[in-house]
């Protein structure tokens, strides 16, 4: 869908708005979730939690945001996580050189390029400023992207706002390993908030300065990247990989990834299959997904080996996740600079775990979610917005409403929302305005159910079900209904 309806229905029901956005002061790059995003993004996460942490077995922590400066030497952050930066003569307005030159030739430009090929590709291409169309530019410099911080009171603490959730998953890897009951492998999540201090944050969500990840980091012994008990399950499943320097993307089953060796193991063709799955999960189809291979140039410094998750709408491709195995430079880097083992003893084997990365950006999916569930019909004179949003990830499952709030109708109403409150539905409950206003309401934040309470209910104690996106009705008795609710729910049953 267009940005523009994206933003406005965002705007106007509250999905997400700038920041402090009553003073002109305000920060370009954050962003807050209003009531219904806010409901969207916490089941996004939740979905998540289920099917990429609870189902592999993995455990979640909720780490510090701010960390030492030591971590940071460690990671590589303070010497490496710098973007190119480049400064237009005319206008002085500040914009990513990679990003420039690559909407300039509508290819990918790795933003690793020395800074003197990039000067040279801008002056090739003749690119010119966003802001004011000017064509001189400085030359392109290296721009760390760390939010640095002093803490205590003399502020001599050096620290600063983590710029992806992972780290202290490494930190916390050792105490962590010692409480699992198993060996290796051990997978460990984390959902929070991290900050970059992007140059040129844009598109809203799709590049903030304070922004939602949901991490997994899978420590494993990389002599056993051939060994997944569960892979049966995904042997036959086909990854749409699109392998470095291929043409372009090809259904590939895990098997075969594995074999031809397109991936490092089956250990990766696994988790690329579980990674699939879950967005599939979100509503996108699977035509419209990709995991595009990384190349050296484009690959973060860590690296061996990157998958990109990207999907397509219609601001182009989105990056949503990068899959990486980052061997065990994180693990080794922390070892050294804290000095302390951070090894692992397994079956008398002393080695220093390996590392097998999903980074997820959650308002990077939850936007994407939006963009593909927009929907809009002419219905004669009438026009009809929805949001064909999954029900797990609706921000309800249904609306109660009563048709009219005399004749006992609304306490009616009010007991079956109770009731299905008690059941852990996520229920709204509306008494204001017609029938019609309140079903196109619900429809436009996508919740997929609503029941009716009319005057029948009170004869025979049945209400009308109506689906947001064939609007069907049929009647339902009251005691059937919570079954009902949590078979459309999860998906064993359709309307
Ligand atoms: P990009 O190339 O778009 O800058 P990245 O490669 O730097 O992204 P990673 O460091 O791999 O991103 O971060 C993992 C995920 O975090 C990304 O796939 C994306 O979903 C999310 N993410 C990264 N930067 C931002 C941002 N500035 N705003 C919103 N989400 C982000």
């Amino acid at each position: 869908m267009p940005k523009d309806e994206i933003n406005n229905l965002a705007l106007r029901r509250e999905l997400f708005f700038p920041s402090a956005e009553i003073y002109s002061s305000a920060l370009a790059g954050f962003w807050e979730f209003g009531p219904v995003g806010q409901a969207v993004r916490r089941r996004l996460v939740d979905l998540w939690r289920k099917e990429l942490v609870e189902k592999e077995g993995m455990v979640e922590i909720d780490g510090a945001q701010i960390l030492p400066e030591d971590v940071f030497k460690a990671s590589g952050h303070l010497s490496n996580f710098n973007d190119p930066i480049v400064q237009c003569k005319k206008c002085h307005s500040l914009s990513r050189a990679d990003k420039l030159i690559a909407e300039k030739i509508d290819d990918i430009v790795p933003e690793s390029l020395a800074t003197a090929e990039l000067d040279s590709m801008i002056k090739k291409h003749k690119v010119s400023c966003p802001k004011c169309g000017g064509k001189n530019f400085d030359k392109v410099k290296k721009f760390n992207m760390m939010m640095g911080l002093d803490i205590g009171a003399t502020g001599d603490q050096k620290a600063y706002l983590r710029p992806e959730t992972c780290q202290s998953i490494f930190l916390d890897f050792r105490r962590l390993y010692k409480n699992h009951r198993g060996d290796l492998p051990l997978g460990v999540a984390q959902a929070g908030k991290s900050f970059r201090n992007e140059i040129a944050p844009r598109n809203t969500l799709l590049r903030q300065r304070e922004f939602g990840q949901m991490e997994v980091e899978i420590f494993f012994d990389q002599d056993k990247i051939d060994e997944v008990p569960l892979f049966e399950e995904v042997k036959d499943y086909k990854l749409n990989l699109w392998p470095d320097g291929a043409k372009g993307t090809k259904g590939i089953s895990c098997s075969e990834a594995a074999k031809k060796k397109t991936v490092s193991g089956k250990f990766i063709a696994y988790y690329l299959a579980r990674v699939q799955q879950f967005y599939e999960k979100l509503g996108i189809p699977v035509k419209k997904m990709r995991f595009r291979g990384l190349d050296k140039d484009e690959k973060a410094f860590y690296a061996r080996e990157t998958w990109d998750f990207e999907v397509e709408t219609d601001l182009g491709w989105i990056e949503l996740m990068a899959c990486n195995y980052r061997t065990d430079y994180d693990l080794a880097g922390h070892a050294k600079q804290s000095k302390q083992d951070l090894s692992v003893n397994e079956g008398g084997k002393k080695f220093v775990p390996h590392i097998f990365e999903l980074s997820a950006g959650i308002d990077r999916a939850f936007y994407v979610v939006l963009d593909l569930a927009f929907r809009k019909e002419k219905r004669g004179k009438e026009e009809r917005i929805y949001l064909m949003l999954p029900p797990k990830i609706a921000p309800f499952l249904c609306g109660v409403f009563p048709l009219v709030k005399k004749d006992g109708l609304l306490e009616k109403a009010r007991e079956i929302f109770n009731e299905l409150n008690e059941y852990s539905f996520d229920v709204v409950f509306d008494e204001k305005g017609s029938i019609g206003k309140r079903y196109a309401r619900i429809d436009e934040i996508g919740v997929p159910y609503a029941i009716t309470i009319d005057y029948d209910t009170m004869k025979d104690n049945t209400v009308t079900l109506r689906d947001r996106d064939s609007m069907e009705q049929k009647r339902v008795k009251v005691e059937e209904l919570a079954e009902l609710l949590w078979k459309l729910q999860s998906e064993k049953e359709k309307f």
